[in-house]
């Protein structure tokens, strides 16, 4: 047991809530936060859990939702950032939308008067010093570029990414595996080496080639911002920038046909192939290999669809390019969120490759908690990979799958939202209706999305009362403001 303090740095979603629940846990915190002494791009004040953009926790329904069963596990485990939210929650139907001023005050207010956190108003410009024999590094996607070269000298060149270029992830079960097949190209092995099966590949006719072009030339894109204005690498070019520069460029590039056989029509070679790869160990999610795009999402839906194969596809996320600093986790981080050369250093938040205000705060959660239980001497293990929270934890440290063998996907690790893609299955024979009748298509996913929830739930429960943090579990859920909602 030790009365040395975790050093918190950043105090946005993460290090705000590591903080309030290393505290809680009885444990001094030390939380560096640089605003207003240094400034980023996007932050407008000098308060903690400031929202720099949308006021949206997004969807709160915890039953259907992955975000939303998200919320309900941070409302059990007594969550700071949750319950502050749901005290200045704001109109916005079935989602959990905030008064972001109000929301920041209460977050800064709430550790302002903490008897056991120290707020230090400063710039973390270097790695941690020896000293701080406990750290967390919650600085989020504007890392300042101090520590942000820090962490890079320190765990090496491919390690920390300062954009992210996300190609659109697509849930298996909603791919057409009767236009679409699984091959590796010329039938070389996949991730792990253990098969010539590692693709799913969609085929394009030469007409339906030519009109996908068109759509994607034509489709509205988002731009860069002005301070966004880090220059493309051109390994991630956006399809439809590569697009531009010749109607031929992505049929020599992502969508060459070569080396693939359709059994679905032998004789015919395809003109085109879209390929989609492997994204989690469960084997839940698929990436569409290149197809890093800054078109508008709904176009994105639209014109991912024309790709035969596709035409029903559900997306876990859809692509993007953006500003942002994140680190390779699955290679970095051990289970616990420690950096495995230097397991005294913690990460969470976005910068572990989480992606969103919710799930950076629930990263936060659970640094703050294990970080805590370093302190007196306990293991705390993440929770288990059926709850919204252990699914986003083994997710950065493991879940995802990269192909030693292909340069691209060795830095594939993008950052994600919580979905229900990360959970492992659920095992299901037959699901009947109260009336008895079996439920097909979105009647049975909405059914298996529920038990998955419940599931969670339950799960999250036996792994809360396992540990002191009970005690802000049970104190979390008697308050009006954490009501569970049914
Ligand atoms: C422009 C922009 C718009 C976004 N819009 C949305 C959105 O609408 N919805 C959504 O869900 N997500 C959005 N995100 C993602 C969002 O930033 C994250 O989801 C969330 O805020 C990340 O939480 P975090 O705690 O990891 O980082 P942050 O909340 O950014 O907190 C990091 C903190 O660390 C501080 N800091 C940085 N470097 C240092 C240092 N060296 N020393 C001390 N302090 C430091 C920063 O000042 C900041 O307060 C957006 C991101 C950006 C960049």
């Amino acid at each position: 047991m030790t009365k040395e303090p975790v050093h918190i740095i950043g105090g946005g979603m993460a290090g705000s809530e590591a903080a309030w629940q290393a505290a809680e846990l009885g444990v001094p915190v030390v939380l560096h936060e640089m605003r207003p002494v240094c400034l980023t791009d996007a932050h407008q004040t000098d308060g903690l859990a400031e929202l720099v953009c949308s006021n949206s926790f997004r969807s709160d329904d915890w039953e259907y939702n992955a975000v939303g069963l998200l919320h309900e596990e941070m409302r059990r485990a007594g969550g700071l950032i949750i319950t502050k939210a749901d005290l200045h929650r704001v109109p916005a139907g079935s989602a959990l939308a905030v008064d972001r001023d109000a929301f920041s005050e209460s977050v800064t207010n709430a550790l302002k008067t903490h008897p056991l956190v120290t707020i230090q108003r400063e710039e973390v410009a270097g790695w941690p010093p020896d000293n701080w024999s406990s750290v967390i590094i919650a600085t989020g996607p504007l890392t300042s570029d101090n520590l942000a070269k820090a962490v890079l000298s320190r765990t090496g060149q491919d390690a920390l990414a300062f954009f992210d270029a996300i190609a659109p992830i697509v849930h298996l079960e909603s791919i057409d595996m009767s236009k679409a097949w699984r091959q590796s190209r010329y039938d070389k092995a996949g991730p792990g080496g253990d098969g010539a099966d590692a693709y799913i590949n969609c085929p394009l006719t030469k007409e339906q080639y030519e009109g996908f072009i068109a759509a994607l030339l034509a489709g509205p894109k988002t731009e860069f911002k002005e301070w966004e204005g880090t220059p493309y690498f051109e390994g991630c070019l956006p399809i439809e920038v590569m697009a531009e520069r010749g109607p031929e460029t992505l049929r020599y590039g992502p969508m060459k046909p070569v080396g693939l056989t359709n059994p679905h029509n032998p004789t015919q070679k395809p003109w085109a192939v879209v390929q989609l790869r492997q994204d989690n160990r469960l084997g839940t999610l698929w990436n569409i290999v290149g197809f890093q795009t800054k078109l508008r999402h709904g176009a994105q839906a639209e014109i991912f669809r024309m790709i035969p194969g596709l035409e029903n596809a559900q997306f876990a996320r859809l692509g993007g390019i953006h500003r942002n600093t994140f680190i390779n986790s699955p290679k970095l981080l051990d289970d616990r969120l420690r950096l495995k050369m230097e397991p005294r250093i913690r990460f969470a938040g976005q910068i572990t490759g989480v992606e969103g205000y919710v799930e950076s705060a629930a990263m936060g959660l659970i640094a703050g908690r294990m970080a805590a239980a370093d302190h007196s001497g306990r293991r705390l293990a993440a929770p288990p990979s059926t709850t919204a929270l252990g699914a986003l934890v083994a997710h950065i440290t493991g879940g995802h799958v990269t192909d030693s063998q292909d340069v691209s996907s060795v830095r594939s690790f993008q950052p994600m939202n919580v979905n229900y893609g990360l959970f492992p299955d659920i095992v299901t024979g037959d699901l009947r209706s109260t009336e008895g009748r079996r439920l097909k298509g979105a009647d049975r996913a909405r059914a298996r999305k529920r038990m998955m929830s419940v599931r969670a739930l339950g799960d999250l429960d036996a792994w809360l009362a396992d540990q002191p943090g009970a005690a802000l579990q049970n104190r979390s859920q008697s308050s009006d403001a954490c009501a569970t909602r049914t």
